[in-house]
C-alpha cells in the first residue's frame, strides 16, 4: 500500500476493441483482458446495444420471489451450452437426466458463485442424512474467489495464509505442477500420480467431504498451472467413484478461454455444480452462476415446515441489464463463430511460449487455449525462483506498460490472457513486446 501510494495511477478513461485509453489520451493493449474478463473488446456495439434496449425496460428487479425475461432467457441459453459438448453424459435416459445442469442459481461475482457451490453441496447431503459432510476437499495453489468460503477452499499461501483462524476445514491434494511435481515423477504421469493422491484421500474420508472443488484445466491466480492430459478426467470419476460431490469452478476458464466454451469439455468432466463468471457478459457486469444438477435441485424439494429450500440471495441477483450483456455476449459467440476462429491465435502464442523457453531465465511456458504462463526463474538448472521481493513480475509488467501493454503477472508467472476477439497483428504486436520486457528485465 505505501508503495501504491507514491506510484503514478494509471486511470483509465475509455476502450475500443482490444485497447484501454488514460485520462492523459496514451492507448494500451489490454493484455489480461481487464483482468481476465473480456472477450470481444471494449465498446463492442452489439453487448452497449443489448444494455441500453434493456434499460429502456428496466435496470433492475429482485429475483427474490420474483423473475425477470433476460434472467430466464439465459438460464436456458446457459444449459443448452453447458450440457453440450460432452461424450458419455449425453446418453438419454435416467441417470442421463438427472446428471444434466438444468438449474441456474446468479449471483454476481466469482466469489459469491463458489460460495454459493459449496453451501449448495453442504446443504444437498445434510437433507440426505449424511450430516457428516462438513468438510471439502481442494488442491494445493487453487484460487475460488476472496470471500471466506472461497477462502477456506484457496491453496495460495501468499494470499489466505493471514485468514488462517477464520476458515473452514478443507483437505488438500496436491497440485499437477508438473514443473514443480510434489510427488517428483515425470511428465505426464505426474497427472496420474496427483490424481491418485487425491483418490487416497477420498477413499480414506469421502464420509466427511461433500464436494471436491476444482478449476478444471488450468489454475489460473495459482500461476497458469495447466494440468496434464487425463487428470481432470480421472479426478471426475473419482468422485464419482467415490460419490462426492465435483464442482467445477469456470469462472475463469469458461467462455472459450481454453480453446473450448468450457474446460470440462475438453476431458468430458461435466461436474455436479459448476460456476461461471468473469467472461460471461464478455467482460461488461458483475454477474455470475452456479449451475446444479436436477439431482441436487430436487434434495431442496419439501414440505414449507421441512425448511429445505437454499438459504442464500444476493441483491443483485439476476440483474436484468447484466444478464442482457450476457445474452448478447452468447449470441455474439455464435454469429462470430469464436471458438472456431482461434485456432491461428492459440498456434501463435504456442508458437512464441516455444521460442521464449530457450531464453535464460525462462524456466517454464505452458498454456491451454488463450490462458498462457511464462514463469521466470533465477537458475534454469536448479530452477530456483527470484524471491518474490524481486519482483520481477512486476518489472516485466511496467516495462512492457512504457510500451504500451498492460499486463499483470502472478509472482514470477507473466500472464498472458488476452480478449478472444484480438486480431493476429495485435497478438503479434503484444507478445514482441512482452519478449523485449522479459529480455530487459532479466538481464
Ligand atoms: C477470479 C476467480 C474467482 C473470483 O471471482 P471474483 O469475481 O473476482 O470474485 C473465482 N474462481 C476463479 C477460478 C477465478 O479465477
Amino acid at each position: 500500500m505505501k508503495e501504491w501510494e507514491t506510484e503514478t495511477p494509471v486511470i483509465i478513461a475509455g476502450g475500443r476493441d482490444c485497447f484501454i485509453r488514460d485520462i492523459r489520451g496514451r492507448w494500451y493493449l489490454d493484455g489480461v483482458s481487464s483482468l481476465w474478463v473480456n472477450i470481444f473488446g471494449h465498446t463492442k456495439e452489439e453487448i452497449d446495444e443489448a444494455i441500453k434496449a434493456q434499460i429502456e425496460k428496466i435496470s433492475h428487479s429482485t429475483l427474490l420471489g420474483l423473475s425477470n425475461i433476460p434472467a430466464i432467457r439465459l438460464a436456458e441459453k446457459l444449459i443448452g451450452l453447458t450440457n453440450s459438448g460432452y461424450g458419455e453424459n449425453q446418453a438419454a435416459g435416467g441417470a442421463g437426466q438427472d446428471r444434466a445442469l438444468s438449474r441456474v442459481f446468479y449471483s454476481d461475482n466469482g466469489s459469491t458463485a463458489v460460495e454459493v457451490a459449496l453451501k449448495m453441496a453442504f446443504q444437498y447431503w445434510q437433507h440426505l442424512g449424511e450430516q457428516n459432510r462438513t468438510a471439502f476437499l481442494s488442491l494445493n495453489h487453487a484460487y475460488h474467489g476472496d470471500t471466506l468460503g472461497a477462502v477456506s477452499v484457496g491453496g495460495i499461501e501468499i494470499f489466505h495464509k493471514a485468514f488462517g483462524p477464520l476458515l473452514f476445514r478443507t483437505f488438500k491434494a496436491p497440485a499437477p505442477y508438473c514443473y514443480r511435481c510434489e510427488l517428483k515423477k515425470t511428465y505426464p504421469d505426474c497427472g496420474l500420480a496427483c490424481a491418485e493422491q487425491m483418490g487416497e484421500i477420498l477413499r480414506a474420508h469421502h464420509r466427511e467431504i461433500a464436494a471436491v472443488i476444482i478449476e478444471p484445466l488450468v489454475q489460473a491466480a495459482g500461476g497458469m498451472i495447466v494440468s496434464p492430459p487425463g487428470y481432470l478426467g480421472r479426478v471426475r470419476a473419482l468422485c464419482r467413484e467415490c460419490n462426492v460431490l465435483c464442482i467445477a469452478d469456470e469462472v475463469a476458464t469458461g467462455f472459450g478461454r481454453t480453446g473450448r466454451m468450457f474446460a470440462c469439455q475438453h476431458e468430458d468432466a461435466k461436474p455436479d455444480i459448476l460456476c461461471l463468471s468473469k467472461g460471461i457478459t464478455g467482460g461488461y457486469m458483475p454477474l455470475a452462476a452456479t449451475l446444479a444438477t436436477e439431482e441436487i435441485y430436487r434434495a431442496f424439494l419439501g414440505d414449507f415446515r421441512e425448511l429445505k429450500t437454499f438459504f442464500h440471495g444476493h441483491s443483485y441477483t439476476g440483474n436484468p441489464l447484466a444478464c442482457a450483456a450476457a445474452l448478447a455476449c452468447l449470441e455474439i459467440f455464435e454469429k462470430e463463430d469464436t471458438i472456431r476462429s482461434l485456432g491461428p491465435k492459440i498456434a501463435l502464442i504456442e508458437n512464441w511460449l516455444r521460442e521464449m523457453a530457450d531464453l535464460p531465465h525462462v524456466g517454464n511456458v505452458r498454456n491451454k487455449g488463450l490462458m498462457a504462463g511464462l514463469e521466470l526463474v533465477r537458475d534454469k538448472t536448479t530452477k530456483e525462483a527470484y524471491p518474490w521481493e524481486e519482483k520481477m513480475g512486476w518489472k516485466v509488467a511496467h516495462q512492457a506498460r512504457d510500451n504500451g501493454v498492460i499486463i499483470r503477472p502472478l509472482g514470477n508467472v507473466i500472464v498472458i490472457m488476452p480478449p478472444l476477439s484480438i486480431s493476429i497483428d495485435n497478438l503479434r504486436q503484444l507478445l514482441r513486446v512482452l519478449r523485449h520486457a522479459i529480455i530487459s528485465a532479466v538481464s
